[in-house]
């Protein structure tokens, strides 16, 4: 089943250890997309500028990503620029033009109405209430999914508990999941954030893997553990377009689908760490993902 995504496209300039990309492409709804439509078909809204080059709806519609919910303003591409230090853990935000952003107000086609499964990744909390109001016109989808970030956190808290009673899990990382639920121990952060809402919430850790936590289960996953880190920029999103993508594929919450989705979340984010830009992640087969899940399962297996 298809997946509507919302979120941003962006021009994205990052330095890490390994080398700097200007004005590549980027964007959570972009990295979502791009890893979920290796799983299954994906529905794009989002708003890029004039300046926004051709090529890259070229590389999203090479992936069968659906861009009819794909807006183009007058005005600048959403541009946002940040450096990672020799230990990529730590990641320092430069810049954010929020540009066509600032305006932006997201139109869901018609013809998405009633969709099944829906991902609202990382963009002002107001504006993933208004989308999923608009998209549960004719009934709410099946399964929703939110991101979030710090900048949110600190500055629309309200808003974002707001519309986090309204979804199924919420994809938030470990620093961000302890300043959100004002918790230092992440069993505790976890516990504080299901009862906002969402049945489910995954906390990525980066390197270290994920946890997935419900009322009921809990699982930990492994990191794919790679030799070397190009650029972990997305990697988050590229997580949750593994995530969702099997969700949506596989068509079940079972607790089985549901560790099989985090693993292939971990998968994702290791390919997307793997290049600048979407290079690595545009360019890997279904096989190579099967390699890599098959080989997490081999490793994580005791
Ligand atoms: P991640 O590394 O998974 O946190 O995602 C990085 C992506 O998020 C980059 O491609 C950025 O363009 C995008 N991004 C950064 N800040 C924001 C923001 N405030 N709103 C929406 N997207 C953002």
């Amino acid at each position: 089943m298809s997946i509507l995504v919302v979120g941003s496209i962006a021009l994205d300039t990052v330095e890490t250890p390994f080398g700097k990309a200007a004005d590549a492409l980027g964007g959570s709804a972009t990295y979502f997309s791009v890893a979920a439509s290796h799983f299954t078909d994906v529905k794009l809204v989002g708003v890029v500028g004039t300046d926004f080059p051709q090529e890259h709806v070229k590389l999203l519609k090479k992936h069968n990503i659906d861009t009819a919910g794909l807006e183009k303003q007058e005005g600048k591409t959403f541009r946002w620029s940040g450096v990672y230090e020799v230990d990529m853990n730590n990641r320092r935000t430069l810049s954010t033009d929020l540009n066509v952003f600032e305006t932006f107000s997201p139109k869901i086609p018609k013809e998405y109405l009633g969709i099944q499964n829906v991902f609202l990744a990382n963009i002002d909390p107001s504006l993933q209430y208004e989308v999923l109001m608009q998209v549960s016109k004719k009934g709410r989808p099946k399964f929703v999914a939110l991101d979030t970030m710090n900048l949110w956190i600190q500055n629309k808290k309200n808003e974002l508990i707001k519309v986090l009673k309204k979804v199924d899990v919420l994809l938030i990382n470990e620093s961000e999941a302890k300043e959100f639920a004002g918790e230092l121990n992440l069993v505790k952060a976890a516990k504080k954030i299901l009862a906002l809402g969402p049945k489910g919430v995954v906390i990525k850790k980066g390197e270290y893997g994920a946890l997935y936590y419900s009322k009921s289960t809990m699982f930990s996953a492994s990191a794919y553990p790679l030799e070397s880190v190009c650029d972990p920029t997305g990697a988050g999103d590229s997580f949750a377009g593994g995530f969702v993508g099997y969700i949506a594929k596989s068509g079940s919450l079972s607790d089985k689908n549901i560790r099989q989705a985090v693993t292939y979340g971990t998968v994702m984010g290791s390919f997307c760490c793997q290049g600048f830009s979407l290079s690595k992640l545009s360019k890997i087969s279904r096989a190579d993902i099967q390699k890599r899940f098959q080989e997490v399962k081999k490793f994580t297996n005791i």
